[in-house]
């Protein structure tokens, strides 16, 4: 039995759709005072709405100023902040010889750099809470496997960890924990903008003949997020249906 995290004050970036608003609902579900952000006002709005959530804000983790906006609106609104879920994150694709300068640019400031904002504007307010926790959406690109056309995603998202083990050294004076959850396929908007044959490929590949879904990964990052998991930090949890397992396509024939 875990001890409730309802009345808590959760952030979630990038919580307009897909993982970010899974792992939202089910905050909000578990009776937590939520706030979502993304860069689009009317759809954090409609997120908002939809998943029961206290408020929203429109921010782009890739800038500094706007970090600093989630972090006011989360005093102003949530009176504080316990949780916070740096999930915000772009997978544009292109191979490393058209890789352009502008792509490499947005993922990895969108993703790593936005990363570190989002943590460095919540600081203060996750040490005033005595029990911070920060739960990074990394993947399992990257820190475990490649797949074409992402050397600047992966890159992002294993830059995430480094991240998170200096951080969770830092913090934990703080009573502050810094995870990361990886996701493996997870069926959101953005990756069914990559297509059917993405999507039956990589159905194929998985153990468990299915994409993962969004409260899959927002049940694992409420783990995290609980006091019992308050003596876990700088780790990684995997969630993806045994997709990493195989050693040969045999394997999941
Ligand atoms: P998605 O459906 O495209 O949703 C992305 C969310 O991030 C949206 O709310 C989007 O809202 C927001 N966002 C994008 N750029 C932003 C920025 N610069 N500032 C603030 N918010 C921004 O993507 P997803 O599939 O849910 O992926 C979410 C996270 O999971 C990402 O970090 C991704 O790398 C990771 N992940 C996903 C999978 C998967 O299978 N889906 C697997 C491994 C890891 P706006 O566009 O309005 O800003």
């Amino acid at each position: 039995m875990f001890t409730s995290i309802a009345g808590r004050s959760v952030v979630v970036t990038g919580g307009t759709r897909g993982i970010g608003k899974g792992i939202a609902a089910v905050f909000a579900g578990a009776g937590a005072r939520v706030l979502v952000t993304g860069r689009d006002e009317g759809a954090a709005r409609t997120a908002a709405d939809e998943v029961g959530a206290t408020g929203y804000v429109a921010a782009d983790v890739s800038r500094k100023a706007d970090c600093e906006k989630v972090a006011a609106a989360a005093a102003e609104r949530l009176g504080g902040l316990d949780v916070l879920c740096a999930n915000a994150g772009v997978f544009p694709s292109a191979r490393l010889g058209d890789l352009a300068e502008d792509d490499i640019d947005r993922v990895l400031g969108v993703n790593l750099k936005g990363t570190i904002l989002t943590v460095q504007a919540c600081l203060p307010l996750l040490r005033a809470s005595g029990h911070g926790r920060v739960i990074l959406t990394s993947s399992i690109t990257g820190p475990v496997t490649g797949y074409p056309g992402w050397t600047h995603y992966g890159a992002s998202k294993a830059g995430q960890l480094g991240f998170m083990r200096t951080a969770a050294i830092e913090l934990a004076r703080d009573g502050i924990t810094v995870n990361a959850v990886l996701p493996g396929n997870i069926m959101t908007e953005g990756l069914a903008g990559l297509g059917d044959d993405y999507v039956n490929g990589m159905t194929a590949a998985i153990p468990m003949r299915r994409l993962g879904t969004v409260e899959e990964i927002g049940h694992t990052v409420l783990f995290l997020a609980t006091d019992e998991a308050g003596y876990i930090t700088g780790q990684t949890i995997v969630v993806d249906g045994g997709q990493t397992l195989p050693e040969s396509p045999e394997a999941v024939s």
